[in-house]
């Protein structure tokens, strides 16, 4: 952690140094930085997150904003925010995260405890509930973005990557600054579109619970043989990312210019890409809060394992592992999924026998892994919600989730030990390379170019 230090930016904002003082940097993440503050009116210990991007705040705001009450979800206990200023949110204080767990149970040698893990879970099902009731989309869920308290209790956090699905973030509105009034700390954005909202949500929840019963029929009809597809190895892009970087920077997984999130669609590019759901590696800008529930069935494997699930060094990688172990993505896994973005210019070899997921969690109970087969399934509609989840008898079978003051919580958070895993994590924002790969073969083509693996 850093020393105080006055050349902070923060120190700058009269309106804060009037009500907080502050103590220490305590971290800092892709848009924002965090201190540790105390409120000087009650001592009260608070985190203050100065969030250096605009979209990043709004959101984050607007998030925390309709999620407060929810006990799983970081308490917002004011904002300030003025025109020309870095926004400041002033979050509740928790000492340490899901990722120190895992790295300290890690270190120890020990797994976590059967009752711990579905304590930790439940926490986290509560959290995303609340979210998905409320048509919000984290995407960015991951073990450092769920803190916890001294009193073992987990919340959400960093919603700086949220949408707020069929209410106004969903269209241009929320993309222009200037559609939003407010002043100072009195932001509002959000309101007056409650009924809409609701609307909206029902019509999701009826859809999504129309496709469910349309795959469930589906998958009793098990002779339905759709060839797979192309087995070489190919990738495309847009010629602009080769002229920029051709072997450091990424696939082109973010939002095609003219379809980004301006025109109404979601970018791809989102969520830390170990966490990253199939159909946003294949490019999808019209995902919905299933993204979140791949995510979570990432977080459920390493809490049972100790490990991450897939560990992907680039975007391809990260979709080659998911295809190594889960098979090919065809129409038979994902009906519809030929019409991804990136389905037909990604392609990988036919993977024989694939070992499924079984084969990432050695040593846990049938009832484990069919809990994360739940979630980490190609098929976005076949996804178990969390509300399904909460309900799942693996919670009410021995042993039993221990009660919250019975978690082991470590006394600080994940230092930035170079040597362990996790100071990956800081890299992961950024996109994939392709030097695993050895040599490749780029060619241009009429739209972009092509790359072949050999
Ligand atoms: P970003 O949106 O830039 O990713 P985060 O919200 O992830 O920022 O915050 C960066 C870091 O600051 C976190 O990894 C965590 O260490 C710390 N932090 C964030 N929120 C809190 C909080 N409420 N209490 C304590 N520490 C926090």
């Amino acid at each position: 952690m850093d020393p105080p230090s006055k050349s902070w930016s923060i120190h700058t904002r009269s309106e804060i140094i009037a009500k907080y003082q502050i103590l220490e940097r305590v971290g800092a993440g892709a848009y924002a930085d965090v201190y540790r503050g105390r409120r000087l009116s009650d001592d009260l210990i608070v985190a203050l997150k100065e969030i250096h991007d605009y979209q990043s705040a709004f959101r984050e705001i607007d998030a925390l904003q309709i999620l407060q009450g929810s006990p799983n979800v970081v308490v917002l206990h004011e904002y300030f925010w003025r025109e020309d200023e870095d926004a400041v949110l002033v979050l509740e204080y928790l000492r340490t995260d899901l990722a120190t767990v895992i790295d300290d149970a890690k270190k120890k040698k020990n797994g976590l405890p059967v009752g711990e893990i579905k304590r930790w879970m439940m926490q986290i099902l509560c959290g995303v509930d609340s979210c998905h009731r409320n048509m919000i989309v984290h995407r960015d869920l991951k073990p450092g973005n769920l803190l916890i308290g001294d009193d073992g209790i987990l919340k959400l956090a960093d919603f700086g990557q949220a949408r707020i699905l069929g209410e106004p973030g969903f269209d241009t509105s929320e993309e222009n600054p200037q559609t939003y009034e407010h002043d100072g700390s009195s932001l509002q954005a959000g309101s007056g579109n409650q009924e809409q909202g609701t609307v909206l949500r029902e019509e999701y929840f009826r859809v999504l619970d129309e496709l469910k019963t349309k795959r469930s029929a589906e998958d009793i009809d098990k002779d339905t043989n759709i060839p797979d597809g192309n087995t070489s190895c190919l990738a495309t892009c847009t010629t602009s990312d080769i002229d920029d970087d051709p072997l450091k920077s990424s696939f082109s997984y973010e939002a095609r210019e003219d379809e980004g999130e301006e025109a109404g669609c979601l970018t791809s590019c989102v969520g830390t890409r170990w966490f990253r759901a199939p159909e946003l590696l294949y490019g999808s800008t019209n995902y919905g809060l299933e993204i979140d529930l791949w995510s979570l069935g990432c977080i459920f494997a390493e809490l049972l394992t100790l490990d991450p699930l897939f560990p992907g060094t680039a975007d391809i990688d990260q979709l080659s592992r998911i295809i190594n172990v889960l098979g090919n993505l065809d129409e038979k896994a994902w009906p519809g999924c030929s019409k991804l973005p990136d389905y037909g210019i990604i392609s990988f070899s036919k993977v024989e026998n694939p070992p499924g997921l079984e084969a990432c969690l050695p040593n846990r109970s049938p009832d484990e892994v069919a809990l994360v087969k739940k979630l980490v399934c190609y098929d976005p509609a076949k996804r178990a919600t969390a509300t399904e989840l909460l309900h799942d008898k693996y919670f009410n079978e021995e042993p039993l989730p221990v009660p919250v003051s019975e978690l082991h919580v470590p006394l600080n958070r994940k230092g930035e030990d170079e040597n362990s895993p996790w100071h990956d994590y800081n890299y992961m924002g950024s996109d994939s390379d392709l030097e695993d790969f050895g040599p490749v073969n780029i060619t241009k083509t009429g739209t972009g170019f092509s790359i072949q693996f050999p």
